[in-house]
């Protein structure tokens, strides 16, 4: 059981000032796992100005020296790499194979965007001009609970190579694992103010660091409709904002796909971290004339998932990572029931042989309608929607009728074919006959799945400023 009742500013493990309590619970046995005390805005106004003082020193360092630290980071994470495992399986409900895999992935930004800072070019030459690449100073960061430490990782570690300071306000709902990213960062030796990590609420903490004038960006990762609202405080002191927000990414198998590979992947991608995750493929958009075919694939999928225990070897879905969220997705499926949508399996619920924890049954859904709330919102859990298409122009408007654009895939034997429907989509990110993850390769979304791109050299420029010289000769 961890008692966490302390925040990492300015180098040492502080007192906060608030009192207040969150009880962290095991999202398969509702078991308490751990106890926070809240951080307030007036901790958050603290660990800003520690931020603010470190950035100077910090930046003033060379990019070798920086990764030296970065590269300690990844060193003092990979020697916990078993506890920060069982806290994501337990915090998050994710099953141990996948854990394993993020968090290593996780761990090891630190040193690789050490070596993309070393490799930048800091100083590059246009004709008439000098672009000076500098850090843009204090870094607020504030990350969602669905993977815990990477989506903290793929904010600090880029921040910190690039010789910003960085503030961190975690998710509430899975909070553990950024006290471990605390303890790994101090035992790495870094100055104090460099990294701060304020435990609290969206409403105190994260708002708390959004309108501080002394923050000079903020790097969100969450839903839409907190991204808006962050937009709109921190217009008042026009901070450089990037937003990572959700989505409800399309797969499209033309005619000639391969169906049974397009059908798993879709179903492959709904229930990777148990659908909580912001770029899954959460419509699977078919040929009319292959519908029936599609939901008979699909059906034979859900008969081969196992729900349960995330750190029990066979396990493929575990539990959603909190009871309201359960209750968010439940809603959806019953919403889909209730405006009429097909049920090809799955449902309301608690899986068969489960009576207690945060599950839900993994549920596909057919609409005719892209339209339906199913198809249109984010639902964030392992619930497929099919939706029939008469040809490449429809499947192509059905895939964009979305607010959002994070990812998407598309399944065709024409190669020449599926690339121009992959270019056709409004999304960010599309993975053609085959679902991959480039950690080189930008990602981010387009329309309202927001407006940064994370990994690779382009997750480094984000926390960059570039100033041009002009020199008369
Ligand atoms: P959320 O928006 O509820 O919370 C995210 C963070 O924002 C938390 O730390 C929360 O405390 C904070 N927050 C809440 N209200 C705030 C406010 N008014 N001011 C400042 N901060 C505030 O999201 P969540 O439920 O934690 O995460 C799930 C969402 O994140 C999904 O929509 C998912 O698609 C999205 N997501 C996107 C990406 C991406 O790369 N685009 C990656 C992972 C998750």
């Amino acid at each position: 059981m961890y008692q966490r009742d302390q925040l990492y500013i300015d180098g040492k493990w502080t007192t906060p000032t608030g009192t207040d309590t969150l009880t962290i619970k095991n999202s398969a046995t509702q078991e308490p796992i751990g106890v926070v005390t809240l951080g307030t805005s007036v901790d958050v106004e603290r660990a800003v100005e520690s931020a603010a003082n470190a950035q100077p020193a910090w930046a003033a360092l060379s990019p070798d020296e920086r990764a030296g630290y970065l590269s300690a980071v990844s060193e003092q994470l990979s020697a916990r790499m078993t506890e920060l495992v069982d806290l994501f399986c337990q915090e998050v409900g994710i099953i141990r194979p996948q854990a394993e895999a993020f968090q290593g992935l996780a761990a090891s930004l630190y040193s690789s965007y050490g070596e993309r800072a070393k490799r930048f070019e800091w100083t590059q030459q246009l004709d008439n001009s000098t672009l000076a690449f500098e850090p843009i100073g204090v870094v607020g960061a504030i990350t969602p609970w669905n993977f815990p430490l990477l989506l903290m990782s793929i904010k600090v570690a880029p921040a910190l190579a690039a010789g910003n300071t960085v503030v961190l306000k975690p998710a509430e709902i899975a909070p553990l694992t950024g006290y471990l990213l605390a303890e790994a960062i101090d035992a790495a030796g870094l100055p104090p103010g460099v990294f701060n990590l304020v435990i609290g609420t969206g409403a105190e903490a994260g708002e708390a660091l959004v309108t501080d004038p002394l923050v000079d960006m903020i790097s969100f990762v969450g839903s839409t409709a907190v991204g808006k609202r962050i937009s709109a405080l921190a217009s008042e002191t026009v901070k450089r904002v990037s937003l990572e927000l959700g989505g409800k990414s399309a797969l499209v198998a033309l005619e000639d796909a391969d169906l049974e590979a397009a059908i798993r992947a879709g179903m492959d991608s709904v229930t990777t971290a148990n659908g909580q995750g912001c770029a899954c493929l959460t419509r699977v958009i078919v040929p009319r004339g292959q519908l029936e075919a599609a939901v008979g694939l699909a059906e034979k999928y859900l008969a081969g998932i196992k729900v349960g225990d995330p750190q029990e070897a066979g396990t493929t879905v575990g539990p959603m990572a909190s009871e309201a969220h359960r209750k968010r997705v439940e809603g959806y499926i019953e919403t889909g029931i209730s405006e009429g949508a097909r049920v090809v399996g799955g449902g309301p619920g608690l899986p068969d042989g489960i009576d207690a924890g945060n599950f839900v049954r993994p549920t596909v859904f057919v609409v005719d309608d892209s339209k339906a709330t199913i198809a249109q919102e984010e639902i964030f859990g392992p619930v497929q929607v099919i939706i029939p298409h008469d040809g490449e122009a429809d499947a192509i408007r059905i895939a964009n009728d979305s607010v959002y654009g994070l990812a998407g895939a598309v399944y065709g034997a024409d190669v020449v074919r599926a690339e121009r429907v992959a270019r056709a989509l409004r999304t960010g990110k599309v993975d053609i006959n085959g679902i991959t993850f480039d950690p080189d390769a930008p990602f981010g979304g387009y329309r309202q799945s927001g407006n940064g791109k994370m990994y690779g050299d382009k997750g480094f420029e984000e926390f960059l400023e570039i100033k041009t010289l002009s020199k008369l000769s």
